[in-house]
């Protein structure tokens, strides 16, 4: 069934309105509807839809020229016909401007309604082929620019998603090929080396000939976009030898661009006349050489990357110090060959897993996870006897890296140098104990003059101060080295009190007073328990020595702003100013110390020495028949 057409009147006069339907419309076969208003016609205008309308002048709510320009404006497409009952000074001027498809007046005849009428549909039915063309001329022209956006977007995907960069180009080069419709694609990059042009990727081109290709940089189309940077399109109108090796009608070279220099291009061409290439085909293909590019640069960033982490790696599973990193969460990321071979965990996958769940030694995993107070090194012994220490840090963004370094040499070195004092001291001791053994059977073999008694006498004093200064020497060298040394945190409480105690008997045997004052607890320190007793020995037992019958001693120890303060004081007979600096010196004695006090002038030296070996400091304030006060400043251990 055929439509009828809908012709919608807009007028207050109702005769004519039924005029122009029953007289002249509908006989035509035209639906004819009325409104006698603005505001009811334009509800009608918006359910019914009319193929056309006609208003008139006589609307009673609205100006029937504003009512025809809005209903105009909403729907450009719809003829409108004025029909005006009254003169009117509208000129053709402002129908025209106002879009509208005719004008009638009063009084009406039927021809030239009707033909108005026809005319208005005709026009009409004009405008609705062009925009129905139009709109699929346009949605031709949006899908292509879709699916350009499309395929685009799928080649971005790849670039990022693929980590194979020759998959990459040969898509890149075929979505080329396919978009321009061309015969050939290929993406040439240049080799610096010979400064030649070689083909990265190709399609439709024979496998040896991409193999084999290569141009030159100079006098070549390729080679021109590399040097100027800019895309060229050749679209001549008969064969021509492009220096590409081989004839073509038509080709497109675009640039392939990394940080700012040309590295390659991409091109496309017909060999056969095609048809020829165009502005958008060279826009798609800068896009996609784009992409090209930072597919190449992304795998050049990645390999270098790549060989950058695999040289770290070999440094790190080859040194002969054992590395171990973890995680933030603490797990295990690399063990090396020497952390394995260490602690026998051959060559399983160890990644990802826990600390706790790798190694068994408590003290390996304390001193890993930094839980050792410092300066204490932590020694962990190992498959086979190897001693270890460990260092560990952390690295932000990392986690914990702890660095074993076998100490095993060391604690041999050690052990052979502790043999070594030992059997030198044995064997330095021995023939001096057999002197005084013999020197004593003297007197009782027989009786001994006074002369011989004194000579027994003297050599038995000789025979004391080399076994003191055998035992001092054998001391010092022991205490310079390290020997034996033992490092842990000290009360140090429970060394003054046995060292006060073993030095009573001679403090009372001189009649001496000892004041002792010291702060409870003590800050605890960090070194080694049998080099501190000797140092308080020493301390007192120059105190005791040097000062005279009846005389005051003090010991006192507090803590002050992170350390720890000793100080021992006497009434004794003091250090001459000029002597002071050089106590702490091998050998040196002070100018006032008398004959009879016996000394090997190492005490001192051993007690600046077991001093340092802690980080401590020491000084003395003396003055001359009033006293001496030896200071010495240890760090806390709690600070540390
Ligand atoms: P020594 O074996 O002679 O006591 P030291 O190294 O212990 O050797 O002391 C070096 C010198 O420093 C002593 O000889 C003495 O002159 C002086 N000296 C050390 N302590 C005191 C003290 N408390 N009072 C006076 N002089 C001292």
């Amino acid at each position: 069934m055929t439509h009828k057409p809908r012709i919608l009147i807009v007028f207050s006069d109702k005769e004519v309105v039924h005029l122009l339907e029953r007289n002249i419309l509908a006989p035509e076969g035209y639906q004819v509807l009325a409104s006698n208003n603005c505001q009811e016609a334009e509800k009608q205008f918006h359910s019914i839809h009319p193929d056309l309308m006609i208003i008139g002048d006589d609307l009673p709510d609205g100006d029937h020229l504003e009512f025809s320009a809005k209903l105009i404006d909403s729907q450009p497409t719809l003829p409108v016909i004025l029909f005006t009952k009254q003169e009117s000074d509208i000129s053709a001027k402002q129908i025209l401007r106002l879009g509208l498809v005719d004008w009638l007046t009063a009084p009406l005849h039927a021809d030239e309604v009707i033909d108005a009428v026809h005319r208005g549909l005709e026009r009409s039915q004009q405008w609705g082929k062009w925009l129905k063309l139009e709109t699929r001329r346009q949605t031709g022209a949006l899908e292509k620019r879709v699916n350009e956006l499309e395929t685009l977007a799928q080649v971005g995907q790849a670039v990022t998603a693929e980590l194979d960069l020759d998959r990459v180009l040969t898509t890149v080069v075929e979505t080329a090929v396919s978009y321009c419709e061309a015969e050939e694609g290929s993406l040439l990059l240049l080799d610096e080396a010979s400064g030649e042009l070689y083909m990265r990727a190709g399609k439709n081109f024979q496998d040896e000939f991409v193999t084999t290709f290569r141009l030159p940089v100079e006098d070549t189309l390729a080679g021109g976009v590399i040097r100027s940077g800019d895309a060229v399109m050749v679209n001549p109108d008969s064969p021509h030898k492009i220096l590409t090796s081989y004839l073509v009608y038509s080709v497109i070279y675009v640039p392939l661009k990394v940080h700012g220099g040309t590295i390659g291009v991409l091109g496309v061409d017909n060999r056969s006349k095609g048809s020829p290439f165009d502005q958008q085909h060279l826009t798609f293909l800068s896009a996609l050489a784009d992409y090209a590019a930072i597919a190449i640069d992304n795998a050049q960033l990645y390999s270098n990357t790549e060989i950058e982490r695999s040289k770290l790696e070999s440094i790190l599973t080859q040194i002969d110090d054992g590395v171990l990193v973890l995680d933030e969460a603490g797990a295990v990321i690399l063990a090396n060959h020497t952390v394995r071979k260490a602690f026998d965990l051959g060559e399983i996958n160890l990644q990802g897993q826990k600390l706790e769940a790798v190694f068994t030694k408590n003290d390996l995993i304390d001193a890993v996870l930094g839980k050792v107070e410092a300066p204490l090194l932590p020694e962990i012994e190992a498959e086979g006897g190897h001693i270890y220490n460990i260092q560990a840090t952390d690295i932000p963004g990392v986690g914990r890296v702890a660095a074993f370094h076998d100490i095993t040499y060391l604690k041999e070195l050690d052990r052979v140098k502790s043999d070594f004092v030992n059997a030198v001291s044995h064997d330095l001791r021995s023939p001096l104990t057999a002197i005084v053994g013999y020197v004593e059977l003297i007197e009782r073999l027989g009786e001994v003059n006074d002369k011989q008694a004194e000579c027994i006498q003297r050599v038995q004093t000789s025979v004391d101060a080399i076994t003191a200064l055998i035992t001092d020497l054998l001391d010092l060298g022991r205490i310079e080295v390290g020997l034996d040394e033992k490092i842990e945190v000290l009360d140090f409480a429970s060394i003054l009190d046995p060292a006060l105690e073993a030095i009573a008997g001679q403090m009372a045997e001189k009649g001496q007073q000892c004041r002792t004052d010291y702060q409870s607890p003590l800050p605890n320190i960090i070194g080694d328990k049998i080099q501190l007793r000797q140092l308080v020995d020493n301390m007192l037992g120059n105190a005791v020595k040097y000062t005279p019958q009846g005389g005051q001693i003090s010991l006192s120890a507090k803590s002050d702003d992170g350390s720890l303060i000793l100080q021992v004081a006497d009434s004794g007979i003091g250090i001459p100013l000029q002597d002071q600096p050089r106590i702490f010196d091998r050998f040196y004695r002070a100018s006032n110390t008398p004959q009879e006090v016996h000394g090997t002038g190492l005490g001192l030296a051993i007690v600046k020495t077991i001093v340092e070996n802690h980080r401590g400091r020491i000084w003395v304030e003396s003055s001359q028949e009033k006293g001496s006060t030896f200071t010495i400043v240890f760090p806390a251990a709690e600070l540390e």
